[in-house]
């Protein structure tokens, strides 16, 4: 997977419990933006060798990948209370749909329990990265474990399902993105269509791949 296929599947498991009919399509994004512990590739910079040892390390870990994702969490609820930074979304969201936009309401105050629900979803998006990677690898080039519980632990893990390149899971993220734009109201529909399609992809794979 790649960044728009993690980025998707942090925002579809948003939609699927619904968390958007409460805080708005703000907290789909911040799930989006929270599965993406893909920063620690920025090593490739510093070369191979501390490629091969920094990425899938330093942020594909449950520690790291939850506390990015809470902190992720966090950062979108500020934004969802700032008065501020709603307004800069709103008037963007205007210019870019002016005739469908119909604002985003008034900000919301700021809720313990609400945070607390922030938290959690940046969370689950974040470890959510962990096992797609897992299934992800192997076909053209090795598979590349992940160490789940490092730095406590150096067990590795790996079961690869899907082959490096493969597109099909991208395909149906494209075609469920497609579906959220046009039908925006049946988004967790079509989050829990898009997870089905893909869990069958996945055993199709398993079976016959
Ligand atoms: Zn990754």
């Amino acid at each position: 997977m790649i960044f728009y296929e993690h980025a998707m599947l942090g925002g579809t498991l948003g939609l699927a419990v619904g968390v958007h009919c409460r805080h708005g399509w703000g907290i789909v994004a911040t799930a989006a933006a929270a599965a993406l512990p893909d920063w620690d590739a920025v090593s490739r910079l510093f070369g191979a060798e501390t490629y091969s040892k920094v990425h899938r390390l330093w942020g594909h870990n449950a520690l790291i990948a939850g506390s990015t994702g809470a902190a992720c969490g966090l950062l979108g609820y500020l934004c969802h209370i700032s008065t501020r930074v709603r307004g800069h979304v709103d008037r963007l969201l205007r210019k870019l749909e002016p005739r469908r936009y119909i604002g985003g309401g008034v900000p919301a105050r700021f809720s313990i329990t609400a945070l607390a629900g922030w938290l959690i979803v940046g969370i689950v998006a974040g470890l959510s990265h962990l096992p797609a990677d897992i299934i992800y690898g192997g076909g053209s080039a090795p598979a590349w474990p992940v160490k789940v519980f490092w730095p406590f632990s150096e067990r590795e893990w790996v079961y690869p399902v899907f082959p490096w390149g493969d597109l099909g899971v991208t395909i149906l993220f494209i075609g469920e993105m497609f579906a959220l734009a046009r039908w925006p109201r049946f988004g967790t529909l079509i989050a829990w269509v898009t997870l089905a399609a893909v869990a069958v992809y996945a055993l199709t794979q398993k079976a016959f791949g």
